[in-house]
């Protein structure tokens, strides 16, 4: 706006609130007030505001148009205040308005020192500085219910849906333990990408319909390769002489056993002289004319789910297995110039029994008394030793390194840390960064224990931390 070739220039259709070059201009002015100001902080004339004992100095804050200053509450900071102020009123043309202005003084300062700083500035004494954009502008201890009033007021009147607010209240307050950001994965629980949770988010994205009887194949209790044989059967993709030549890998789709001119799904598992041999005698003759019709997914579906075998038959084990065992045997005859078993059907109820006991076998172990029964107890510490424990549900709260700071800072140097959640004591310990949203306090929590002291940290059973549990809590609800 300014150059040196066209020199100033005055404005000639004025500057109102809502002009868009309005916030740049009082940006580009406001910038000297600021200049001013930490030139005479820089010069020790102007004490503002500490933040802790060793924390920065505080001696503006700029909000829009809004203009906060911080000083030591004394005559001397009234005039060093006036003559920064003056200077900048002098060389821009503006002036102070006193009747926008106020003044507020923390509770330690004089009545008298009060009034006679007010005199001076001539401001308006305030005990409370109110709101600013419906923040309250606080002048005690900030806790949670300070903002409720805020939260409860952009919860009414905007129309969010529950997932807006539960997106605003994930956010994490600064921390003073926050690293640099990293790329994460934000359909998994660590951050990390996986193709699991990548598929289970696009399957709940596709709407098609699935074919429940996937689940029947699946779910099939026998061998994984019969259950994957019975899947590909179910699809036809069997590598039949039919199959080959539509995959161009042959040119005859006749049987190689048989003669008949087309070797598909049907006539290997159920057709073919061999095939059939093998389903005669456990199929009863009233149930042929059904067994022996329909298409190959109405018949494996009905022999999985229904039954053609004689009673007290596990038709459906009978079924899966006999059809993987034609296959087999007929692929061994063609290719390896084997026989087929003269008593097949004997070889596959045996088979079909062994699964049975196997099956039983391995759901008793899994079922079996396994557990060690164990006492569950807080234990002190060994001499010498202090015990930290923590609520590892509330370790997600920043404040959850607290504990571990103040064994430090009370000077403690050997120290048992005891936290309920496994997952956490994991995140803690495990050498890789932890990219979840709680991952910068693992990395923090790393930091306090890299320190030169020595920490045990343990993993214990929520029922003796009860006391940690319960005082956590409580904290959640402390004002
Ligand atoms: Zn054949």
């Amino acid at each position: 706006m300014f150059c040196d070739s066209c020199g100033s220039f005055k404005p000639s259709q004025g500057l109102q609130q809502g002009c868009p070059l309005s916030p740049y201009l009082f940006v580009l002015c406001i910038g000297r007030v600021a200049h001013s100001i930490k030139l005479v902080v820089q010069s020790g004339r102007w004490n503002g505001f500490r933040m802790g004992r060793r924390g920065p100095q505080l001696s503006h804050l700029f909000f829009a148009d809004d203009l906060i200053l911080f000083s030591e509450a004394s005559l001397l900071h009234v005039g060093v205040i006036q003559d920064t102020l003056g200077s900048f009123c002098a060389a821009s043309g503006k002036t102070i308005s006193n009747v926008k202005s106020t003044i507020f003084f923390s509770l330690n300062v004089l009545p008298e020192t009060r009034d006679c700083i007010a005199t001076n500035l001539n401001f308006s004494v305030v005990t409370d500085m109110g709101k600013y954009f419906g923040v309250p502008i606080v002048h005690s201890r900030v806790s949670k219910n300070t903002y409720v009033p805020l939260v409860e007021k952009v919860i009414g009147t905007e129309d969010f849906d529950d997932d807006v607010v539960k997106r605003f209240a994930a956010i994490l307050p600064p921390s003073p333990y926050a690293k640099e950001d990293k790329l994460v994965w934000g359909l998994s629980k660590d951050g990390r990408f996986s193709i699991k949770s990548a598929l289970s988010f696009l399957k709940g994205n596709i709407s098609h319909s699935v074919n429940p009887f996937w689940q029947v194949i699946w779910s099939w209790a026998s061998p994984e390769r019969i259950r994957t044989f019975l899947w590909l059967s179910y699809h036809g993709r069997i590598l039949t002489n039919v199959q080959q030549v539509h995959r161009r890998m042959s040119s005859d789709p006749s049987c190689a056993l048989c003669g008949e001119a087309r070797e598909d799904n049907f006539h290997t598992l159920r057709d073919c002289p061999n095939a059939k041999q093998v389903w005669l005698g456990p199929v009863p003759q009233c149930l042929w004319s059904v067994f022996f019709s329909g298409d190959i997914r109405t018949r494996i579906e009905a022999n999985l789910s229904g039954t053609f075998g004689r009673e007290n038959c596990d038709w459906h084990l009978v079924f899966g297995v006999a059809i993987w065992y034609i296959w087999k045997w007929q692929n061994e005859c063609i290719f390896a110039g084997l026989d087929i078993p003269s008593t097949p059907i004997a070889l596959i109820m045996k088979r079909v029994s062994n699964f049975v006991q196997a099956a039983s076998l391995s759901r008793s172990t899994v079922l079996g008394p396994c557990s060690d029964e164990i006492q569950i107890s807080w234990s002190p510490p060994l001499v010498n030793w202090v015990k930290l424990n923590t609520d590892g549900s509330v370790i997600a709260d920043s404040s959850s390194a607290v504990g571990l700071q103040l064994a430090w800072q009370f000077g403690f140097r050997q120290l048992v840390a005891e936290v309920d959640n496994m997952a956490t004591v994991n995140a803690i310990l495990g050498t890789s960064s932890d990219l979840s949203h709680h991952g910068h306090l693992a990395d923090s929590i790393r930091d306090l224990l890299a320190k030169d002291w020595r920490v045990q940290l343990r993993h214990n059973y929520r029922e003796a931390n009860v006391c940690a549990d319960h005082l956590a809590h409580m904290a959640h609800f402390l004002p």
